[in-house]
């Protein structure tokens, strides 16, 4: 199976518009924000525009999607007010996605402040426990993080820690960010070990899609800046090997680097021949 690239698009005009969008660059998927990254408002949902964007994908074979939830939905909140916003989105991000049966939903694991990282992900197992319900089908994808912070996510270990404890009704995968995961002190460099660590810590069959970015800053750092491939500290050659290694073969390969939408189509491009092997 091929390389399926793609990159994470603004939300702007809707459902349809965004698969436009993303085949008018030669992507195959794409990635895009439930709502705004800083706010809880959320465009009225539209049915016929749900309904032309299932057509558009269907017509475009293009089989999968992300919805990213907004990054300051933190499911391990104690804050009441935090907590009530990050269970209100939560809960109504799933419900539309209920349309897409393609969709994986992909969660930051979040922030413990001051909680520590065990009760943090504890309120985590709870707050996937609550919130989920019984007849979801979506697959929620927690993304593996760079650790800044009193961020969880850092450590496979962490992921697997949920992934053991969720009732058996939520569907969980996970995301790895290839400038995270380099953050927060996995080589990618050597993409086939930090594959064997994540295949014993959590089960490679987990793994159902990669952010695929370059880190302005070095293995360990725990920063969290992406750069674009080949001009930060991962570097080119790394991304060759991840877009053809075998095991990781047809999952959806998102960028999310701080590449221009003009630039999109001769990056993705880029990766996309690197993945054939024609570059
Ligand atoms: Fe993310
Ligand atoms: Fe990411
Ligand atoms: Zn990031």
């Amino acid at each position: 199976m091929g390389a399926k690239i793609g990159c994470h698009i603004p939300a702007a005009g809707g459902y349809a518009a965004m698969v436009e969008r993303a085949l008018s660059i030669g992507a195959d998927t794409f990635q895009y924000f439930t709502r705004n990254p800083r706010g809880g408002a959320v465009r009225a949902y539209d049915g016929a525009d749900v309904q032309m964007a299932l057509q558009g994908m269907r017509e475009s074979n293009m089989t999968a999607i992300v919805a990213h939830a907004p990054y300051t939905l933190n499911p391990c909140a104690v804050n009441p007010r935090a907590r009530s916003f990050a269970q209100q989105a939560f809960c109504d991000d799933l419900q539309r996605l209920q349309e897409f049966p393609m969709a994986l939903y992909n969660l930051h694991p979040g922030c413990h402040v001051g909680q520590g990282i065990a009760e943090g992900l504890d309120r985590l197992v709870e707050f996937l426990r609550d919130n989920v319900p019984e007849d979801c089908q979506t697959v929620i994808l927690l993304e593996t993080m760079a650790g800044k912070g009193s961020e969880l996510g850092g450590d496979f270990s962490q992921l697997r820690y949920v992934i053991d404890r969720v009732p058996a009704h939520v569907r969980l995968g996970v995301c790895l960010d290839t400038c995270h995961v380099f953050d927060a002190g996995y080589d990618v460099r050597d993409f086939g070990a930090v594959l064997d660590a994540f295949d014993r810590e959590i089960g490679l069959a987990r793994l159902k899609v990669i952010h695929i970015n370059d880190s302005m800053n070095p293995l360990g750092s725990r920063k969290d800046r992406h750069a674009k491939l080949g001009e930060g500290e991962i570097g080119w050659a790394a991304f060759v090997t991840i877009a053809r290694e075998e095991r990781v073969a047809g999952l959806p390969l998102i960028l999310e680097t701080p590449t221009p939408f003009e630039e999109r189509a001769e990056e993705i491009a880029r990766l996309r021949a690197a993945a054939t092997g024609t570059n």
